[in-house]
């Protein structure tokens, strides 16, 4: 990224309290620079934010942390201390009212779909082997001709379409690239048949580390931890703009016009709306970003009388005669979360566009449906559901369109030729980023500042490979790998 500044006399603003801009300024606090982070919501944590809903923390959706990476897993240590447990992971897919443990059991997978589906899916998959199907950039291409065709219109399809709202054929590969890795059918039988305990693919991991207040606890220590040592987080500040002088920042402008100068912004905002606000902006680079698309959540919290409805802490709802796409079971996580209440939160997320009329649907329409979809699923077991919330979260995840990253390509090029500007996280680098990926862009972020250094932060989460310390969070602390 463009323009490293140097020194703590520097002025830094962030942009967003969420993993990302909260890492950064946490780290420049942490190094002596008087960093000021503005926060458009009343919150901090972002998306990974834990909110209170009838006396019990729940996050938005489920909030699993996992990295390899060192420096990631040692700030996080170093932010959550001895306050967290260790929880085994249940989540399974649940697909025309069976359920399907993920990461596949071969023998669950066989059971459920029944000896001649199983012969099918075999059937297609060795077909691939012998005449595998041409990869052409698609997630289509890449997971038939990796699991073959029957297990992806099983087991990928149905979510995926739900989850873009776009044809297999329009995803890009690098949504499978990024979130399945290496993980391969023969791979998976092989750990079924061995029983093998050595986790060394990321979507096999069955164990993870959860802060015992919620993920959102991690986020409003580092809050603090800022506010605490010379910098400050302000609440319920939206940006509207960063402001620029001859390809320089000069500082941002607040939503009502209130200018704050700068010498250098790290921006998690989306990435769409800040290239729209800078001046200078050539028209190609414009209409090129207006061109990269987002796409919204809804949650539906419903506060249910029962304390045993599911054993998953969530799961993924590929049935397509359902609308809403995973459920998480907050009940299901850490005692600490749900402390002396009886009840049990779910939270139903559904997926759609701004144009969808789904988005601007009545609250109560909402809850309804997600009552409805609950039962159909056989989930409610006649519980009393005795309230529910909506949440929504616009520009939740960045859509990777075939063919999106020419685009980012031109955006990120014309983003670094801006002296003082460093771009990072979710929406804010348009990266489909886990909260890993964005504390490691805001690690790196600051490092840029305070040490001068030169990590391109558009790489992460797309092909960052060069560390190679790997360690996992255990019950006793960090573990290398
Ligand atoms: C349903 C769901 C499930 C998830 N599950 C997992 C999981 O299991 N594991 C995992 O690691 N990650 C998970 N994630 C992803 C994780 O939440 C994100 O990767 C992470 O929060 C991204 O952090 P960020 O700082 O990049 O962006 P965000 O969290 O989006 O933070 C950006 C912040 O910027 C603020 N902002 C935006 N515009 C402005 C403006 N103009 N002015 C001021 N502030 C602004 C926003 O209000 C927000 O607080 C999940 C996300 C969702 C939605």
């Amino acid at each position: 990224m463009a323009s490293i500044i140097n020194g703590k006399n520097k002025r830094v603003g962030v942009i967003g309290a969420g993993p990302a801009g909260l890492t950064a300024a946490y780290e420049l606090a942490k190094a002596g620079i008087a960093v000021e982070v503005f926060e458009a919501s009343k919150y901090v944590g972002g998306l990974a934010k834990t909110i209170s809903l009838w006396n019990q923390r729940v996050d938005t959706g489920p909030h699993r942390f996992f990295s390899d990476d060192t420096r990631v897993n040692k700030l996080w240590l170093e932010v959550v201390g001895k306050d967290y447990k260790i929880i085994d992971r249940l989540t399974r897919i649940f697909y025309k009212n069976k359920f399907y443990f993920y990461p596949l059991k071969p023998f669950n997978a066989l059971f459920n779909l029944g000896i001649w589906e199983s012969f099918i899916c075999l059937i297609s998959y060795f077909k691939e082997k012998i005449k595998p199907t041409k990869l052409d950039g698609s997630f289509e291409t890449w997971v038939v001709n990796r699991f073959g065709r029957r297990l992806f219109e099983i087991f990928f399809k149905t979510y995926s379409e739900k989850l873009w709202g776009i044809s297999c054929k329009d995803l890009d590969e690098d949504f499978a690239a990024q979130r399945i890795k290496k993980l391969s059918l023969l791979e998976a039988i092989k750990n079924a048949i061995f029983q093998k305990t050595d986790i060394t693919h990321k979507t096999l991991a069955d164990q993870f580390a959860y802060p015992i207040q919620g993920t959102g606890m991690v986020y409003e220590r580092m809050a603090d931890f800022i506010n605490s040592h010379g910098g400050k987080v302000h609440l319920e500040k939206p940006v509207n703009r960063v402001v620029t002088k001859n390809k320089k920042v000069t500082g941002i402008e607040l939503v009502g016009g209130e200018i704050k100068d700068y010498d250098h912004i790290i921006s998690s905002m989306p990435i769409t709306l800040l290239v729209n606000r800078l001046d200078e902006v050539p028209n190609e680079v414009k209409t090129v970003s207006e061109s990269l698309k987002f796409r919204n959540t809804i949650l539906v919290y419903l506060n249910i009388e029962s304390q045993n409805l599911f054993p998953d802490n969530w799961l993924y709802v590929h049935s397509s005669d359902l609308k809403l796409g995973r459920i998480t079971n907050f009940r299901n996580w850490v005692p600490e979360l749900y402390g002396e209440e009886k009840s049990t939160i779910v939270a139903l997320e559904y997926w759609c566009n701004d144009d969808e009329p789904l988005w601007s649907e009545k609250d109560n329409v909402l809850i309804d449906l997600g009552k409805k979809e609950l039962a159909q699923a056989g989930l409610l077991k006649n519980s009393k559901v005795l309230d529910g919330y909506v949440y929504r979260i616009s520009r939740c995840y960045p859509v990777y369109n075939r063919g999106y990253k020419g685009k980012l390509n031109l955006v990120e090029s014309f983003l670094d030729s801006i002296s003082g500007l460093t771009v990072i996280g979710r929406y804010g680098a348009f990266k489909y980023n886990n909260q890993d990926h964005s504390i490691l862009m805001g690690l790196l972020a600051a490092e840029n500042i305070i040490k001068s250094t030169r990590h391109d932060l558009w790489k992460i989460n797309t092909d960052y490979e060069t560390y190679q310390e790997a360690s996992v969070i255990t019950k006793t602390g960090l573990q290398k790998k």
